[in-house]
């Protein structure tokens, strides 16, 4: 690894602002491998292989095969949910869910989410109308819900952005007042709680993903969770083509099926859950460790209260303080191949399907729009260690110094009360 901090001291003390010029660009990257956000969990490799090799012995690889039922009862066991039916992904999952839900016309949605929540919905034609999030929590805020149901409203998707749990008291309030469908996106909250139960016991259903990038991983894959009983049957019989027999079709369905080889994944990784979430609070404690009483960077706080897997690690940069944006830093960062991110940037409804239909809807998001241009997103797992991560936020600390020590004269009171 390059020594930042020297390259810094020498040479760049009288140089006027220009940010390309930091010296934290030159040289070999700090990391000759990339960081990536996301990387996947891998449990018990033999294990797994074991698995592997039943299914190939059983010749028994998809359509409902027993590590497929097999993982459904775990994850269900785990919850403490009535049903869990898996899927082949998340975002099939949802527009599976979304249907057996009788969803219509306009639903409410965060857009500050992954675009799968959307197009879930525009998929089948179903408007997804954009509601603003809560700065604290990221989630959909539920004071601005009720402003942007129309007549043709028949649901709200909240989304449990960050394992953080959305308001679901309230939300469901709002949701049995306007007779509207209540269902969470819960791709990034498997294992996480809300008031101490179990997130995928609540609305009519949730639905988790279980993508390589997810906290827990069975390749691709996903899992809808409900306590309703018609629900779930009906759930169970669109995800295969609607057959409730042979050659007997019931419902429009499509092919959701999850396949053994993935619910072998799932099941190998549920083996480890626990060692995962270690790492990731390690983790997560390190980053807030080191960037503890940083100027103009605030590390997303996960309620302790709750059970969290702490699989994302959230930055927020406020650019009028630390004099550098969001952006550079994160170019600076890939320099040195870190590949942060910036999820959810630029929100769903600045991206072009979105855009192109409602072009004002930025009006009614300034804090979407406010908290993507700041959001950066940094690497853990059980591919990153308090090493990396020490090397990690030296550099984010090196050109906020960096950026700080080339304010004007008289410019550089710094508010360090937003940590
Ligand atoms: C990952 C993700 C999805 C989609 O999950 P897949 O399993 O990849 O289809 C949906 N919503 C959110 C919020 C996500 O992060």
């Amino acid at each position: 690894m390059a020594s930042l901090g020297q390259e810094l001291v020498s040479g760049t003390a009288q140089k006027t602002p220009s940010l390309p010029d930091l010296n934290i660009l030159q040289g070999a990257p700090v990391f000759q491998d990339k960081l990536h956000v996301g990387r996947p969990n891998i449990g018990n490799r033999d294990r797994l292989i074991e698995r592997i090799n039943d299914i190939l012995d059983r010749k028994w690889l998809t359509n409902n095969g027993p590590y497929v039922q097999e993982f459904e009862q775990q994850i269900a066991n785990f919850i403490g949910v009535k049903h869990c039916i898996a899927t082949c992904n998340a975002t099939i999952g949802l527009e599976i869910a979304i249907r057996a839900a009788g969803l219509k016309g306009e639903v409410i949605i965060p857009s500050f989410t992954f675009i799968a929540t959307a197009h879930a919905l525009q998929w089948q034609e179903i408007t997804p109308v954009f509601c603003d999030i809560d700065p604290l929590t990221h989630t959909i805020d539920p004071q601005k819900i009720e402003s942007m149901i129309t007549p043709r409203t028949t649901g709200i998707i909240g989304v449990h952005l960050w394992g953080q749990a959305c308001n679901i008291e309230i939300l469901s309030k709002i949701a049995s007042k306007h007779n509207l469908k209540l269902i969470f996106d819960a791709a990034h909250a498997f294992g996480c709680s809300y008031q101490g139960q179990m997130i995928g016991n609540f609305g009519e259903l949730e639905v988790f993903s279980f993508h390589a990038t997810k906290f827990l991983n069975s390749f691709e894959g996903g899992a809808v969770v409900t306590n309703n009983d018609e629900l779930a049957a009906k759930i169970r019989l669109m995800e295969n083509f609607g057959f409730a027999g042979l050659d007997n079709a019931v419902y429009v369905g499509t092919n959701g099926k999850m396949s053994e080889v993935s619910a072998a994944m799932g099941i190998t990784s549920l083996e480890s859950i626990h060692e995962f979430i270690e790492v990731n609070y390690q983790n997560y404690k390190s980053y807030e460790h080191e960037l503890f009483g940083l100027p103009g960077v605030s590390l997303f706080k996960y309620n302790r209260a709750e059970k969290n897997t702490y699989q994302y690690i959230v930055l927020e940069v406020n650019e009028s303080i630390t004099h550098i944006t969001r952006d550079q830093i994160i170019d600076i960062l890939h320099t040195n191949n870190i590949i942060a991110r910036k999820y959810f940037y630029p929100g769903c409804h600045r991206m072009k399907p979105y855009n192109s239909y409602f072009p004002h809807a930025g009006l009614l998001l300034p804090e979407t729009e406010r908290l993507s241009d700041r959001v950066l997103i940094l690497p853990t797992g059980t591919s990153i260690d308090k090493f990396q991560i020490q090397s990690i936020t030296k550099i984010i600390k090196d050109v906020i110094a960096e950026a700080m020590k080339n304010l004007p004269a008289g410019n550089n009171t710094v508010d360090i009360s937003l940590n």
